[in-house]
């Protein structure tokens, strides 16, 4: 068993686009939930968790260049930042 407080805790997981088939792996950084899905880079659909079972743990995996990981919100990242940032764009 895992001595880690959440089933997903540093684990890579494989997110797959529902509309055109993109596969990513993402990294769970840290020992908490990891959000069920995100949207796919290339098309814009949902992508989401799937293949549980091919879930690992890799407490030191090192990424690899662009790919993304999960990891807890900054302070300067809540919601009111991020409307401005919105502004921005
Ligand atoms: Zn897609």
């Amino acid at each position: 068993m895992s001595n880690y407080n959440h089933r997903e805790a540093f684990c890579l997981m494989e997110y797959c686009c529902e509309e055109c088939t993109h596969v990513e792996i993402i990294w769970n950084s840290r020992d908490g939930v990891a959000p069920s899905g995100t949207t796919c880079p290339s098309c814009g659909a949902s992508m989401i968790h799937k293949n549980m079972w091919k879930d690992v743990v890799a407490v030191n995996h090192k990424l690899h260049k662009f790919q993304k990981f999960w990891r807890d919100e900054k302070d300067e990242e809540k919601r009111p930042m991020l409307d401005v940032k919105m502004e921005n764009e």
